[in-house]
């Protein structure tokens, strides 16, 4: 089997482990450096060269954004991760960090559970990084941290320890104050992100390393050690010794929740239903035998299947070839397949259950937004999504 087939395999076995998925998104101000950490990680999962990473811009497949070199649609990919001898499914969407397309970002945060908020350590917290930081809590996803471009503080501002230091100490206070003030009530202490838990790391997209805590431990290597291998034009083997895609994947597997731990409290927020019905408990258990509840989050044409809807699915099991029914425009249709994405590509998969990304070829007529149930079985819309254009706050 080639390593692409295995792959394919691993992820339909997954799909029906929810404890073993994390559903996340990339959200960043732009140019603090999310493709190239999302391109580390396909690396890391052995999807393109690591050569390449950080050159390719493999989730930017599009032809506008190629010409414009910004990410412009949320593009998504489904890879498989080892940590601490499990295998886990990560649904990565890269959202884009422009400010025209903050709608994107909304909508993709209802799709994820969890978010990585990557911080260019020069340029410290921008209006962007609080507007998406924004849109992910207001959907109660939750954050962890990732400051970026560490190397150019060692290497470009000349930083000394204790400056370095006082630069990650504001980056991570006001990204605390603003998930003090955004993140749902209960959950607000718990959200902080914190050195000493792993929830923050640093390290260099570019160059390929990244440290927290938890690796500092295991590693033995410090902050000491990370100065000396940027000072010395060294960091090739800082990457070979502490390598992003590992550090971040930890990060986002201890930290962000899986689906069903993250719809129990996320599904009173987001639909407005009878938490007690046959649905609403589906829902709230991430259960795929119970009725269907899908949210199409985006909508996309391919030149050879058409209409292409991506939704998350919270209740049951979309089938190939089954009846769904639209309930915002009454509509029905019935779909010609049902697959989970890698990268540009789709990998129709028959089925997808709840706690997945789903891609649905043939759900004509779908728009971000609506909610997809079985035919004869109307349950209550999600909630709208509503984007946060501007910031309503402005952290220093
Ligand atoms: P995005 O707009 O957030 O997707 O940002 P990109 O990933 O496209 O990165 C923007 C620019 O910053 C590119 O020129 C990258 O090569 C560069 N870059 C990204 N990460 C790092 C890093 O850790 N260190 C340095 N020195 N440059 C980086």
């Amino acid at each position: 089997m080639s390593r692409r087939d295995k792959m394919i395999s691993k992820i339909k076995e997954l799909m029906y482990q929810p404890e073993f998925i994390r559903n996340i998104g990339i959200v960043a101000h732009i140019d603090h450096g999310k493709t190239t950490l999302s391109d580390n990680l396909l690396a890391g999962a052995g999807m393109i060269s690591s050569e390449l990473a950080g050159d390719q811009r493999f989730l930017d497949f599009d032809e506008q954004e190629q010409a414009r070199g910004i990410t412009i649609d949320a593009a998504n990919v489904s890879m498989v991760h080892e940590y601490h001898d499990n295998e886990y499914l990560i649904n990565l969407i890269d959202t884009p960090g422009h400010v025209d397309f903050g709608g994107d970002v909304t909508r993709a945060m209802r799709a994820v559970d969890g978010a990585v908020v990557v911080v260019c350590a020069v340029e410290g917290i921008m209006p962007q990084t609080e507007t998406v930081l924004r849109q992910a809590l207001k959907e109660n996803v939750r954050p962890v941290l990732f400051i970026n471009k560490v190397d150019r503080l060692i290497n470009e501002l000349k930083l000394d320890a204790t400056e370095l230091q006082n630069r990650f100490v504001k980056v991570i206070a006001s990204a605390n104050k603003l998930i003090k003030n955004m993140a749902p009530e209960e959950l607000k202490d718990k959200w902080q992100v914190r050195v000493e838990d792993g929830s923050v790391a640093f390290g260099s997209a570019y160059h390929n390393w990244a440290i927290n805590v938890p690796i500092m431990q295991e590693t033995e290597i410090n902050f000491n050690d990370i100065y000396n291998y940027c000072k010395d034009d060294n960091q090739k083997e800082l990457a070979d010794r502490v390598p992003i895609h590992q550090v971040l994947l930890g990060m986002v597997v201890e930290h962000l929740p899986s689906p069903d731990i993250s719809q129990a409290y996320r599904v009173p927020t987001i639909w407005s239903g009878d938490l007690e019905s046959e649905e609403g408990q589906t829902m709230i258990k991430t259960d795929p035998d119970g009725p269907l509840a899908v949210m199409v989050t985006d909508v996309s044409i391919d030149k050879h299947a058409g209409e292409i809807a991506t939704g998350r699915v919270y209740g049951g099991t979309l089938e190939k070839g089954s009846e769904i029914f639209f309930v915002g425009s009454h509509g029905k249709n019935r779909i010609q397949q049902v697959g989970v994405y890698m990268g540009p590509e789709r990998i129709n998969t028959d089925k997808v259950p709840a706690g997945n990304i789903v891609a649905i070829t043939g759900a004509k007529n779908a728009v971000a937004g609506e909610t997809i149930c079985d035919i004869g079985r109307k349950i209550q819309a999600f909630e709208g999504l509503e984007h946060i254009s501007e910031p309503v706050v402005t952290v220093a």
